[in-house]
């Protein structure tokens, strides 16, 4: 296996940067961590990850060509619906880690790949963990639930009854492409299945396929999540993602109190604002209709991770009077209104 690429998420040796226990590098940033489900109700995402389906609205998620879903949402999970296409994220991950429930129809219905099938693709609709109910129903190996479809079978078949949530946490390493095309690191996944190691960083041979064995095409890193119509029913819950391996922005985790002194309304011009409030101990913007998780890159300078929005506080002393806000280029002021 080749070494992976330098902006990899995982490492293979220290950071030659910093000292053994150098009291200069920053602490690792808090975060609340995710409540688990039950078997009757759904838990909550941790608090730095980008919620996909909470129960309560689709609006994270569209049909392929962007058009709305057709997957229908019930009490507290969305299913799909036979012929409807797939569904797909409006926004793009690259090397993330998710987690998902699903559950199968029950009673059952039909056999091998006709029953329960559905899947969770990465890079758009290129590759596929299974997902199927393979409670006492055999099927292909290499196509069973936890299957890296057609490519690796799962380590051991951790499967509940139909009807019953099921979780799935994968670590999705994107592809890297040199400038000309030319496959440089494959796609790596590791899966958990209800809590087992089913998938321990499995290098993909390209994307997952039916009957052949199908080569890397070049595609941007960061793609959409998608959900499989299989034509089956499948109920999925509790969507959450986080985004792994940005490299290049240090981030800080800065006092509590000095959030709460930045939070604040502040006019940008034309009745337009920018609010800013705290939640589970992070910045968050509200603009146009858009919310931003921010993160502290200095102690006054914060970035989003899903939009390039920043944030500047002219001072970190007292109530600012003022930031700098930008998306993607230039920077423009916004004055304290409250
Ligand atoms: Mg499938």
């Amino acid at each position: 296996m080749p070494p992976p690429p330098i902006d990899s998420p995982f490492l293979t040796h220290p950071d030659p940067n910093w000292l053994d226990h150098d009291r200069d590098r920053p602490q690792p940033r808090a975060i609340t961590p995710a409540v688990p489900s039950t078997p009757e109700n759904a838990g909550k995402a941790p608090s730095d990850a980008v919620v996909l389906f909470d129960g309560n609205d689709l609006s994270a998620w569209c049909s392929m060509d962007g058009s709305p879903t057709k997957w229908i949402k019930g009490e507290g999970y969305m299913e799909c619906v036979r012929g409807s296409g797939y569904v797909r994220t409006k926004q793009n991950f690259g090397d993330c880690q998710l987690h998902i429930e699903w559950a199968t129809p029950t009673p059952p219905h039909g056999e091998g790949q006709g029953r329960g099938n559905s899947g969770v693709f990465f890079g758009l609709d290129r590759y596929e963990v299974q997902v199927l109910d393979s409670y006492n129903a055999k099927t292909y190996a290499d196509g069973s639930a936890g299957a890296i479809y057609g490519q690796y079978p799962p380590l051991a078949n951790a499967s509940l009854p139909p009807g019953e949530w099921q979780t799935y946490d994968i670590i999705y390493t994107a592809p890297r492409f040199d400038r000309i095309g030319n496959l440089v690191s494959p796609v790596h996944l590791t899966v958990f299945h209800n809590g087992v190691l089913i998938q321990n960083n499995v290098a993909l041979t390209g994307p997952t396929s039916w009957l052949e064995r199908a080569p890397y095409q070049v595609h941007p890193q960061k793609q959409p999540l998608s959900l499989q119509d299989h034509g089956n029913p499948v109920r999925f819950r509790n969507i959450w993602v986080r985004e792994l391996g940005k490299a290049g922005k240090k981030e800080f985790t800065l006092p509590d109190e000095l959030l709460v002194r930045y939070a604040g309304k502040y006019e940008r011009g034309g009745n337009d604002f920018i609010e800013l409030s705290v939640v589970d101990r992070q910045l968050v913007a509200k603009m146009s209709g858009a919310r931003f998780v921010l993160f502290a890159e200095s102690p006054t300078k914060f970035f989003a991770k899903t939009t390039d929005f920043q944030v500047e506080f002219d001072s970190a002393e007292g109530k600012p009077q003022s930031l700098t806000w930008s998306v993607g280029e230039g920077g423009s002021k916004a004055n304290r209104v409250d």
